[in-house]
């Protein structure tokens, strides 16, 4: 007889979302997780009194207003909206691409209809063509000044690769728009949650029986009879011991210091696209949060090859190659037979916090 109803494998956003579930219908959960904290990535710790996103920059956005009640049942969330500014050598720019970028690239930009042929402009280049990569549908997206200043150098430190090798995809996150506004999402609903996300997931956790330091891997064959069903959250060409070969990841590497300032950059997130630094982002935490300190908190993010298993495996990569030998291990996943695969890399899926959560509210419990 198992001993469980449920063995979820891994303690971040889609894991603890089950696991409140079926704590709630009155099943017997498990969780486990190898790291030796809960949440996952979106772990927050506190340091001279500010929350600091170990794993980077975590904004929740989302349109789906079930998700958004959701979490705020767990924890209040404040009213910060992500608008990030954009370094390139002595030069600022404000993200996502709107009035305030284009007026500031072209000095005779002052109108939408300025904006618009502008770029217009930018990208006859692209005539008639479709775009097949990241840099054609960048270019005719935002023409090719922007792309040149704000798109390539953080495209090609991030995934490593030249922008022509890329998928348009990656980009299309991002919007464009003829309006000032830094806002960096289209969501209807976005914050941080007040006191970090680690106490998100410690609510969803409450009361369930959460093992760390604990891997799947190390015991699967017990694990696989301990419990009727299984939550796997890890990644999924792990889970199939790599049987039809490994699929690829993108790493990042964080240094964290603790500065005698009280403002360093003055906004959470700056981005340096430009190739003069290794870096793609610097976080200064407590603007997530507005916290009062004289002391402040900041995190570089450098994109990392991911080439060795004891890497955090943190982007998928969504080209043709990785997305069809994912298809094939989501294939074999369906077969097999009381176990489900959710989040990030159990689906290789570039989720967002809110997809994860919307997916792992509507499996069957
Ligand atoms: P994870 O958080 O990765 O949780 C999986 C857990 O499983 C981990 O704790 C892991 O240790 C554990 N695990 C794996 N294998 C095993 C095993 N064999 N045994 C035991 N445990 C195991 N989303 C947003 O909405 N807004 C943002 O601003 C945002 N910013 C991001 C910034 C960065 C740098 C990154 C990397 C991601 C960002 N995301 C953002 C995405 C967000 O982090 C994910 O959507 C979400 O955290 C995924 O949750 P998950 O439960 O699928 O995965
Ligand atoms: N991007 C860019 N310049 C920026 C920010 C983002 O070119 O200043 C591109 C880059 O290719 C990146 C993609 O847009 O991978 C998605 O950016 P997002 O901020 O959504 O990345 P994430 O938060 O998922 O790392």
């Amino acid at each position: 007889m198992a001993k469980y109803d449920y063995l979820i494998v891994g303690a971040g956003l889609f894991g603890a979302t089950v696991a409140y579930r079926a704590k709630q219908a009155g099943k017997k959960v498990l969780v486990i997780d190898k790291r030796d904290h809960i949440a996952g990535n979106v772990y927050t710790e506190t340091i001279e009194g500010i929350n600091v996103h170990k794993y980077g920059a975590h904004i929740f956005h989302t349109d789906y207003k079930d998700v958004w009640e959701f979490v705020n049942s767990f924890v209040e969330f404040n009213r910060y909206t992500n608008s990030p500014v954009a370094r390139i050598g002595n030069e600022i720019y404000n993200m996502p691409f709107n009035m305030n970028t284009f007026a500031k690239i072209w000095d005779d930009v002052f109108t939408p209809e300025d904006a618009k042929r502008r770029i217009e402009e930018e990208r006859k280049e692209m005539a008639g063509k479709d775009p097949q990569n990241l840099e054609e549908q960048a270019i005719s997206l935002v023409g090719r000044s922007i792309y040149e200043k704000l798109i390539k150098g953080y495209t090609e430190k991030q995934w490593h690769r030249d922008c022509t090798e890329l998928p348009a995809d990656i980009i299309k996150r991002l919007p464009v728009r003829f309006i000032y506004d830094n806002n960096y999402f289209n969501d209807r609903y976005q914050g941080i949650p007040i006191g970090g996300y680690t106490k998100l997931v410690e609510g969803m956790l409450d009361g369930v029986e959460v093992r760390l330091n604990t891997n799947f891997f190390d015991n699967k064959a017990e694990y696989k009879d301990i419990a009727k069903k299984i939550i796997y959250t890890g990644m999924i060409d792990e889970y199939f011991d790599f049987k039809l070969g490994r699929l690829e990841y993108r790493s990042l590497r964080f240094d964290t210091q603790i500065l005698d300032e009280e403002n360093h950059q003055g906004n959470a997130v700056v981005n340096y696209t430009g190739h003069e630094v290794e870096y793609t982002r610097v976080i200064e935490h407590k603007h997530f949060e507005s916290t009062e300190s004289p002391k402040t908190v900041i995190t570089y993010e450098y994109p990392d090859d991911w080439d060795d298993p004891k890497k955090e495996a943190y982007y998928v990569i969504n080209d043709k190659k990785n997305n069809e030998l994912a298809e094939k291990y989501r294939d074999l996943a369906k077969e097999e037979e009381n176990v489900i695969f959710g989040g990030r890399l159990a689906e290789y899926k570039y989720y967002d916090m809110d997809d994860v959560i919307k997916k792992a509210l509507d499996i069957d419990i």
